[in-house]
């Protein structure tokens, strides 16, 4: 690699939406996401609130709370 053209490439810090941090590889310091590993449907097997979330969130509360 030539010298002094390149940025600094070091640890930093990604954060999410849901609220999870996680490190990884940047040339920036601190990263902010929307989605990540942890809260991404396609990992939590979980539909996003977006369109059925609304009519889904209805249901739970009146028919999902008995423990
Ligand atoms: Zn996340």
């Amino acid at each position: 690699m030539k010298e002094k053209i390149h940025p600094n490439f070091g640890e930093a810090k990604v954060i999410c939406g849901c609220g999870n941090t996680f490190m990884t590889g940047s040339v920036k310091k601190e990263l902010r996401v929307d989605v990540c590993s942890k809260c991404h449907p396609f990992f939590t097997g979980q539909q996003r609130n977006i369109t059925a979330g609304g009519r889904i969130e209805k249901f739970n509360k009146r028919y999902g709370q008995k423990a």
